[in-house]
């Protein structure tokens, strides 16, 4: 461990002191004794991963700062209950595996995996309540909260789904670890991908060229070295929004190996945008623990506030420790990201900076669905890297919410969704996701923007 973390007592901290603070986008228990008994509960059930895992997570992210790896993080923008399925778990690890494996090969770079899954089951609302027909109930706040379906019942906030939602995090993580163990990710067979996409992309030739690279080149080094069996096996993470302060409460366990205080419910929490408060629940809660953390910062945030920021959760400055999502929005990244970039370099603390191209470039549709654009998600990509390139700063990663499966949610990519597309296969409650094809051709042209 590193002599400069501070220990608990210094740090005047429980994972309950964030109850103190004012806690946005919680929902409403009207049974508390409910509410303590599931926590109880869930304060006993064992972790989902481990604090060795979250420390080694914690020393390849400082190496994502120092530009030695490059960071994948993805995933649905809301996991459901009902999604707990062997196909839909399978594809969105496949999809994610073969991006990296794009980057891994384009960018010659060791690629950190991370996924937004076993555990993304609270969402962020704008408004606490939805008025339908003239009925007023709670907004639909993810799974772990409440139902989508519009009765009272659904929107009613059960503290049962804290269990449920554990568990189902727990089926997800088994299944994610026993396919990664059973080979799933075996790089022999790169012919396994699935090539039908590339008949509609103009980047076909690279593509092929690519898969075939991958197989050629593995085969060669197997050839002077034996079997590689590293690449039969890759890492992988998991992440979620700690949105719900009392589930993250619960799940947050002293690990006396460490002197301190993991949430071991996931690798890798993040405070989302809304709750990003200085002086708010989130950021006291997540002071507190060892994981590597992530805040999302959007248009609206200042240097002025930001510094504060990175202060009060990484005062040590401790490696790894602090990731930077940022989220602007293709017209806004230019103006609004160089005086963050700026201020934070000037200041030398270590951060990992990275781009969700997503959240900033959504927008509605005449027809009423929720949609981004593919050139607009790109745009912002290919900013950031221009605008780190100028500012002397380094960016590190993507962010990103996508689906292995063949969804309609977001227009453009190769084969031009249009919005008449949209409700074909429109299948997220929340967020639209890229979808497989759109996925990887994203990955190839982070690739080509990356100029290596
Ligand atoms: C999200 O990641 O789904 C989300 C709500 O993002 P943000 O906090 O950046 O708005
Ligand atoms: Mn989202």
């Amino acid at each position: 461990m590193s002599q400069t973390v501070r220990s608990v007592e210094q740090l005047n901290w429980t994972p309950t002191s964030w109850q103190q603070h004012v806690a946005l986008q919680q929902p409403h228990y009207e049974d508390l004794t409910e509410l303590n008994r599931a926590l109880s509960e869930l304060s006993h059930l064992p972790p989902l991963v481990t604090s060795w895992e979250v420390l080694a997570l914690k020393q390849a992210l400082a190496e994502a700062q120092e530009g030695q790896r490059f960071l994948l993080q993805g995933g649905d923008c809301a996991e459901s209950f009902a999604d707990c399925t062997s196909p839909i778990i399978s594809n969105r690890l496949k999809v994610l595996l073969q991006m990296s494996l794009v980057l891994v090969h384009g960018l010659k770079q060791p690629v950190l995996r991370v996924g937004r899954f076993a555990g993304q089951y609270a969402k962020p609302r704008s408004a606490d309540t939805e008025t339908r027909d003239g009925i007023t109930l709670p907004s639909f706040r993810g799974d772990v909260i409440n139902g989508p379906e519009f009765t009272a019942e659904a929107r009613r906030p059960d503290p049962q789904r804290l269990i449920r939602a554990h568990a189902h995090s727990a089926l997800t993580m088994n299944f994610v670890r026993a396919l990664i163990d059973g080979g799933f990710a075996d790089l022999h067979h790169p012919e396994y991908w699935d090539l039908a996409w590339v008949e509609h992309s103009p980047l076909a030739a690279d593509y092929r060229r690519m898969v075939t690279g991958i197989g050629d080149s593995l085969r060669f080094m197997e050839t002077l070295a034996g079997p590689i069996a590293g690449f039969t096996r890759v890492d992988f993470f998991t992440s979620h929004e700690a949105l719900l302060l009392h589930y993250e409460q619960a799940v947050t366990r002293q690990v006396p190996r460490h002197r301190g205080w993991f949430n071991l419910s996931t690798h890798f929490p993040w405070i989302g945008m809304r709750t990003a408060a200085l002086d708010g629940a989130h950021v006291e809660y997540f002071r507190g623990i060892r994981n590597p953390i992530a805040v999302k910062v959007g248009p609206s945030v200042t240097p002025e506030q930001l510094l504060p920021l990175i202060d009060a959760l990484n005062p040590e400055d401790e490696p790894g420790r602090l990731t930077l999502i940022h989220r602007m929005g293709h017209a806004q990244i230019a103006e609004k990201l160089p005086p963050l970039l700026d201020a934070v370099k000037h200041t030398g603390r270590r951060v990992l900076w990275v781009a969700d191209p997503m959240h900033g470039n959504t927008e509605s549709t005449s027809n009423g669905y929720k949609t981004r654009r593919f050139d607009n998600i790109r745009s912002e990509l290919d900013q950031a890297f221009d605008i780190h390139a100028a500012a002397g700063t380094h960016l590190g990663g993507v962010h990103l919410e996508l689906t292995g499966e063949d969804v309609t949610e977001c227009m453009g990519g190769a084969r031009d969704l249009s919005e008449a597309d949209l409700q074909r296969a429109y299948k997220s409650m929340v967020d639209p996701r890229l979808n497989y094809e759109q996925s990887l051709e994203l990955a190839m042209l982070i690739v080509r923007k990356s100029g290596r």
